[in-house]
């Protein structure tokens, strides 16, 4: 280990940077945000640190370095252009045993700085030894997406609980279970869906009832999986689903986005397709409350986002009536995602200023919507589940004043490696549907912004690569 990490104290503590550029302005920002009392020394100040001067948030001696500078002071930092000055800075601190940073220049330094995720009062710090600043970044970056933002919120309600768990719980073992459960479990998922006070409850309600060995409250999570692009979960489905006991699926999940959850989690898929549902909406209900009541974490996976034509209301109205915690995790939406991947804006300011997401879901044979107000240029019109009604769809957009010559595209299993847009036009819309076997899922989009998918067209799948993106999956 070339460098021991540390945390240091620094609230109130004098510091000094040498310096007054925007190297330094980085380094004080940092220190500032510890609690750090700053003296900057250097000629001239960037407008940065200029204005921190002016607030009173830091002093500054408008000069050169001194060697007296660095007495009484807890950390320096040297950051000029100067070589000679910054080399001068190090001697003198190392000389009396003060820790002393000159920025990019190791060899100089008795402490480095790491790259930080700031989740206060939980950090971590990320260090390459100075051998790779950049590394240290991206490493920084990869784990931002992987540390909950609420997990600061999480270690200040658990520091409230700390001395009362250790007269509660004798042995070691015993306090390290309970905090594991605590932090893995209930309270922290109600933390991280902003109720804190219900998690503060909890947490209360588990060290004087004496039950940690209780059963434990399931919970279910109504997670939207996007589209199919597995990249397009968010951090928050992920986590969850690689917490889950239990992930409750449909027809509309992709694999490899299932593939994501726990390796052990239990996967039950409930349907469904057109017609032939694997298993009813309200025993979907029924099951989700079932499996809770068992003490499971449950993530109810479906496609897109839980609230656009997913049902996901009905699924967590029978959770509130049967009194199961439950969290809804929004997704990517088919529409957004198909357009983006088939370089097709829905808002245009010259083709469109409003879009609608209908459903073209036939009820015996006829579609009932209002055609008036869905039949207007400058709007787009993104039909789910349409596939089946589109000869309907079409006709009824015509009838109620479209042209015929309005583009249509059809864009089938979007954002995977197998999609497919085609661009035809509402007379041919059902003949092209008919002609190249088009197959669900696809989204149906007509307005004149499909146009511009002739010279916005990015995403170029490759066939194969995933050779089954949907469908299927073990039946319960
Ligand atoms: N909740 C989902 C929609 C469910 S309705 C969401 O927000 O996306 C099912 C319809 O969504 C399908 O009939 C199809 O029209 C559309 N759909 C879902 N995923 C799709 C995909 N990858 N490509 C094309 N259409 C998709």
């Amino acid at each position: 280990m070339d460098f021991f990490p540390i945390f240091m104290d620094l609230r109130g503590r004098d510091c000094l940077v040498v310096g007054g550029g925007k190297v330094a302005a980085r380094k004080v920002g940092l220190l500032e945000s510890a609690g750090a009392q700053l003296t900057v020394v250097a000629p001239q100040l960037c407008p940065e640190l200029a204005s921190l001067a002016g607030e009173g948030r830091i002093a500054h001696q408008a000069r050169d370095f001194d060697d007296a500078d660095i007495d009484g002071k807890a950390l320096i930092v040297a950051a000029t252009d100067d070589a000679a000055v910054n080399r001068r800075v190090s001697e003198l601190a190392q000389a009396r045993g003060l820790p002393v940073n000159v920025v990019d220049q190791p060899q100089l330094c008795s402490f480095i700085m790491p790259s930080i995720i700031d989740r206060s009062p939980v950090q971590v710090a990320v260090s390459t030894g100075g051998s790779s600043p950049v590394l240290a970044r991206l490493l920084r970056a990869r784990l931002e997406s992987y540390v909950p933002a609420a997990y600061g919120r999480l270690a200040q309600l658990v520091a409230g609980f700390r001395e009362r768990v250790k007269e509660r719980f004798a042995s070691g073992e015993q306090r390290r279970q309970f905090w594991e459960k605590v932090l893995q479990g209930e309270v922290a998922e109600l933390l991280f869906a902003g109720r804190d006070e219900a998690a503060a409850e909890v947490l209360e309600k588990a060290l004087e009832e004496n039950d940690f060995d209780a059963q434990p409250q399931g919970e279910v999570y109504l997670v939207g999986a996007g589209p199919g692009d597995p990249d397009l979960l968010t951090f928050r489905a992920l986590r969850l689903m690689q917490a889950a006991d239990v992930i409750v699926y449909d027809r509309l999940v992709a694999p490899p986005i299932l593939e994501m959850a726990r390796r052990d989690a239990e996967r039950i898929y409930v349907g469904k397709e057109r017609d032939n549902h694997a298993l009813s909406q309200e025993n979907i209900n029924q099951l989700l409350v079932r499996l809770a009541k068992e003490g499971k974490r449950v993530v109810r996976l479906k496609g897109g986002d839980p609230f656009i034509f997913g049902r996901g209301g009905e699924e967590i109205a029978t959770l509130m009536e049967n009194g199961v915690n439950f969290q809804v995790v929004p997704g990517i939406t088919a529409a957004s995602g198909c357009a983006s991947y088939a370089g097709i804006p829905l808002t245009h300011r010259d083709y469109a200023q409003s879009v609608v997401f209908v459903t073209g879901h036939l009820q015996d044979g006829s579609v009932d919507l209002n055609w008036k107000a869905l039949a207007h240029r400058n709007q787009t019109i993104v039909f789910y589940m349409g596939l089946h009604g589109v000869g309907v769809v079409a006709q009824q957009l015509v009838r109620h004043g479209l042209p015929e010559t309005t583009p249509v595209a059809l864009v089938q299993q979007g954002t995977t490696q197998n999609q497919r847009v085609l661009i035809t036009d509402l007379k041919h819309a059902e003949q092209t549907v008919r002609d190249e076997q088009v197959k669900p899922p696809t989204i149906i989009i007509v307005g004149e912004v499909v146009e511009l998918h002739k010279t916005l067209k990015w995403f170029n799948p490759r066939p194969g690569a995933n050779p089954r993106p949907f469908g299927g999956g073990a039946r319960i």
